[in-house]
């Protein structure tokens, strides 16, 4: 048996605010000696955590690349193009028929706030995957959610659209200066290395090689610690455009690599003359 003054019990939930007392059974109702503080004896006492949302997991779903794919529930065939959910195509996993993510809604990529967002919101977040060939490897097509989780997400970003306005463009600007900074100190990683490379001419191969989105040799993770090969890869490729004819013989109708092979001799004296 417990007892409880309206205090102890106000005291109690305060501090255990994820705590949720299920049921009680008043045995005794009194007073304090000498006062007027009620004390409830509790006989029966049952209490429970309160339910807390931790983050959602997402789950994948793989439009497969696959042809013998087989439902580990309903054990159905799954053709290639058609949803696999399961942590990857080579783990067990079922056809969507089978999945907890019927009657869910596609968000499409592009938006990280309602991305975050309606993912906090669901119960379950699948992340739908497609097989990119050219790229060789999966790249996100959207996440399914809640109907409802997508549409509480839309208010939330609504109602502080302006304050996210405002850091990102500060975060923009952050980044461009850090990415002029990067280019800079690229060019003097490639004049260190090329001293004898044309004036100025380490500032060009730079910012060719180093621009955003370009999938260029200075996006590279080992372009940013200034690796020596990426450096000369970079220098490589300008020679390549800037002192050869390469580009002019593509039109004489002759393949990449053979044109590579045909240019090779005279880069690579170039990139001794230019190491010094
Ligand atoms: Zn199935």
């Amino acid at each position: 048996m417990v007892c409880f003054t309206p205090t102890a019990l106000k005291t109690f939930y305060d501090c255990n605010p994820d705590v949720c007392i299920d049921s009680f059974v008043i045995f005794k109702f009194s007073f304090l000696p000498q006062s007027k503080i009620p004390v409830f004896y509790l006989s029966i006492f049952t209490f429970s955590k309160k339910y807390k949302k931790v983050a959602t997991i997402a789950q994948n779903i793989f439009l497969t690349k696959k042809e013998k794919l087989r439902c580990m529930t309903c054990g159905k065939h799954i053709p290639k193009g058609k949803s696999f959910v399961a942590e990857s195509e080579n783990h067990k996993g079922t056809c969507f028929s089978c999945s907890p993510f019927i009657g869910y809604v596609m968000l499409p990529p592009g938006n990280v706030a309602m991305t975050r967002r309606s993912k906090k919101h669901s119960t379950l977040c699948a992340v739908v995957l497609a097989w990119n060939q050219r790229r060789k490897r999966y790249e996100r097509q959207g996440q399914l959610v809640e109907e409802i989780a997508i549409e509480k997400a839309r208010l939330e970003c609504e109602n502080d659209q302006a304050a996210r306005n405002e850091k990102n463009k500060k975060a923009a600007v952050i980044r461009e200066v850090k990415d002029r900074e990067y280019k800079i100190t690229f060019a003097k990683a490639i004049r260190k290395r090329y001293p004898n490379c044309p004036v100025k001419r380490e500032f060009a191969i730079a910012a060719h090689a180093c621009e955003k989105y370009s999938g260029r040799v200075g996006r590279t993770a080992d372009a940013k610690q200034f690796d020596s090969k990426m450096i000369d890869l970079a220098v490589e490729a300008h020679i390549r455009h800037a002192e050869t004819d390469y580009d002019t013989r593509f039109r004489q109708g002759k393949g990449k690599r053979e044109i590579r092979s045909e240019v090779k001799y005279d880069i690579n004296h170039i990139l001794r003359q230019w190491r010094g």
